[in-house]
């Protein structure tokens, strides 16, 4: 057991049973682990995670290799960014700027041990005993634990809950060597700007990485094998994102396969085809962002009798109660979108189901953010998936232009629309591209999440001038009463 192995509560003996032992301390099982102490059930957390220097971290993807240190760097090269390309307009004259990316790697280091610290310090705050090591449910009610020296220790626990994530899917015809072909991770971690950055996959990942080092100076071809652009957005939102990718100077190839890539003298050769036929590209580093799988590598023993679906990922139901009485399952090991918010929100419906407490997720309110320039964020249905479903609509849209706050900004790009239902008014659906989008959209999911309609938004106050205005008037807009824009 690693020396982060406190027992908080009582003697060696007594931390051997459990009410709540959570496979996992990422985003969905570190909460997890916390509510099932606030509701005053002794919990344990074991987690596997090791960070490049051999040391234990809580926090999971979301925290070591994902959403925190991808923010990061998504803020500095954004600030270098802008200080290159608009502080003149600002009336600010800067002689030069300079790249100096061993501190901008140093900051975002800084911030993970920070947030990850954190988790521990929360665990012994709430009196969860926290386990470093790799945990395996052997049997309903019992979970091995094995420390980083090989010891083990049987744990008993009256519910078990497994939230072992996902890892990135690998292509086989691209071998990752961890220094010229690499994952998300890897590439969060360069130590020099690759002068040409492939990524394979226009995804999430693929787009926040591309701008992060595009901005940062590397010249960036994205390789997506959909003939489609961001199929899951709204696509005046896909339509307007692409344009602004564009500018940025992402050089995104749609409808491209792979066929394969070597490391060949100390640069990677890709070979794709498209439309157009074959072509082969040559980069310094290739990302492969093309998804991620449920991650269950010796999780639970075989016949214990949790199941896998054929994409592995575990079964539940929608309370992510897995086939087994008392084990249950969540976050991105489960079905549903792969993203840190909704595993904790799964995690405390779990902790507090077993506390005999109300729990549910509402999946229909769910929000999504990508967090490039402009910003992306959306909530419910998109204007497409909302026409298919024959319900008569009404659309509303507002531009940042027309917004005074994002004009100060200087970050007019984008709009705000409101997908409603034409017959009683229901909010189906609110997509934004434009400046802090992913914290506008807070305000889209709380009033989708109190089944507000179109005319509730409308009648709420925004503050003037604020960015919110424009979700206010995309709302009046959704009625053709939109004052500070013309209605369409
Ligand atoms: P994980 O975070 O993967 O945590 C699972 C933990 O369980 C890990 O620490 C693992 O080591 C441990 N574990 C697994 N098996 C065992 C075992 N048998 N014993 C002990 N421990 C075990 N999502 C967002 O919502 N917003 C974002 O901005 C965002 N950005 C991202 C950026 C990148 C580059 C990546 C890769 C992902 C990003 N995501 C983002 C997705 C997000 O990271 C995941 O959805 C989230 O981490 C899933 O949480 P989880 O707890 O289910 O799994
Ligand atoms: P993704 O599913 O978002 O995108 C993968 C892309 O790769 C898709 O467009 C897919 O068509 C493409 N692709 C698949 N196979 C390919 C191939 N052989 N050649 C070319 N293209 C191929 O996955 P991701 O970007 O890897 O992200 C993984 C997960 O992490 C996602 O579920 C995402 O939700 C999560 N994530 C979220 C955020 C966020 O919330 N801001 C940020 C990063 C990651």
């Amino acid at each position: 057991m690693s020396a982060a192995d406190p027992s908080p509560r009582g003697d060696s003996a007594a931390a051997g049973q459990f009410d709540v032992v959570v496979i996992g301390g990422g985003p969905a099982g570190y909460p997890a682990a916390i509510r099932a102490a606030q509701n005053k059930l002794k919990v344990a957390c074991i987690d596997e995670w090791k960070n490049r220097d051999g040391s234990y971290a809580f926090g999971g993807t979301c925290l070591n290799a994902g959403c925190i240190p991808s923010k990061a760097l998504l803020e500095s090269s954004e600030l270098y960014h802008r200080a290159q390309h608009e502080f003149a307009v600002h009336g600010i004259k800067l002689s030069s700027v300079a790249l100096d990316l061993a501190a901008m790697q140093k900051r975002r280091a800084g911030i993970v041990k920070t947030m990850t610290g954190g988790i521990t310090a929360l665990f012994k705050a709430n009196g969860v005993t926290a386990y470093q090591g790799h945990g395996r449910l052997v049997a309903p009610g019992q979970v091995e634990v094995t420390g980083g020296d090989g010891a083990r220790k049987l744990l008993g626990a009256r519910h078990v809950i497994l939230a072992s994530g996902s890892m990135p899917v690998q292509l086989k015809s691209v071998p990752q060597d961890g220094q010229f072909i690499v994952d998300s991770w890897n590439a969060l971690e360069f130590d020099a700007v690759p002068p040409r950055l492939g990524v394979i996959g226009a995804g999430v990942i693929g787009l926040e990485l591309g701008s992060v080092w595009r901005r940062l100076g590397s010249d960036v071809t994205v390789i997506e094998a959909l003939d489609s652009f961001l199929p899951m957005a709204d696509q005046a939102v896909a339509k307007e994102a692409l344009k602004h990718f564009k500018k940025l100077g992402l050089n995104i190839t749609l409808g491209a396969k792979v066929s394969d890539a070597a490391v060949r003298d100390g640069a990677v050769a890709v070979n794709y085809t498209n439309a157009q036929g074959e072509h082969s590209l040559v980069v310094d580093k290739l990302v492969v962002a093309v998804g991620r799988c449920p991650f269950t590598d010796g999780l639970f023993a075989p016949g214990v009798g949790v199941t896998l679906d054929a994409r592995g990922f575990i079964e539940v139901d929608e309370h992510c109660h897995t086939k087994v009485p008392n084990v249950w399952a969540v976050g991105d090991v489960v079905r549903g979108p792969m993203l840190a918010h909704k595993g904790k929100e799964e995690g405390v419906m779990v902790a507090d189901l077993i506390a005999g407490l109300y729990g549910e997720v509402n999946y229909k309110t769910i929000p999504s953010v990508i967090y490039t320039a402009p910003e992306i964020a959306w909530v419910g249905q998109t204007e497409e998936q909302a026409k298919a479903s024959g319900r008569p609509l009404k659309i509303g849209s507002f531009p940042f232009t027309a917004s005074g706050r994002a004009r100060a900004m200087e970050a007019s790009s984008g709009f705000c629309k409101v997908v409603a239902a034409a017959d009683d008014d229901e909010i189906l659906g609110v997509h934004i591209i434009g400046p802090m989008a992913g914290e506008l959209i807070a305000e889209a999911v709380l009033a989708m999440e109190y089944s507000a309609s179109a005319e509730d938004i409308q009648r709420t106050i925004h503050a003037h001038p604020t960015l919110s205005e424009a979700l206010h008037e995309a709302a009046l807009a959704a009625d053709k009463r939109a004052i500070d824009s013309i209605n369409r």
